[in-house]
């Protein structure tokens, strides 16, 4: 199990510096999350403006 970044992200950034385990990166035209390093503590979502991190 790990959070998700769906399709609604806008690559605004604000998730990346508050992962508290740093698995959040920009991709090729949406920010992507490491699935093999989440912890799912649910940040990303929390400061996400489009709720665009999902667990999955
Ligand atoms: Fe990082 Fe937590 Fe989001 Fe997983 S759920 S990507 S650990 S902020
Ligand atoms: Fe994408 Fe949301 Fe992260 Fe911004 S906070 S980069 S919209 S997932």
């Amino acid at each position: 199990m790990a959070y998700v970044i769906g399709d609604a992200c806008i690559s605004c950034g604000a998730c990346e510096p508050e992962c508290p385990v740093n698995c959040i990166s920009a991709g090729d035209d949406i920010y992507v999350i490491d699935e093999t390093k989440c912890i799912e503590c649910g940040t990303c979502n929390s400061v996400c403006p489009v709720d665009a991190p999902q667990p999955e």
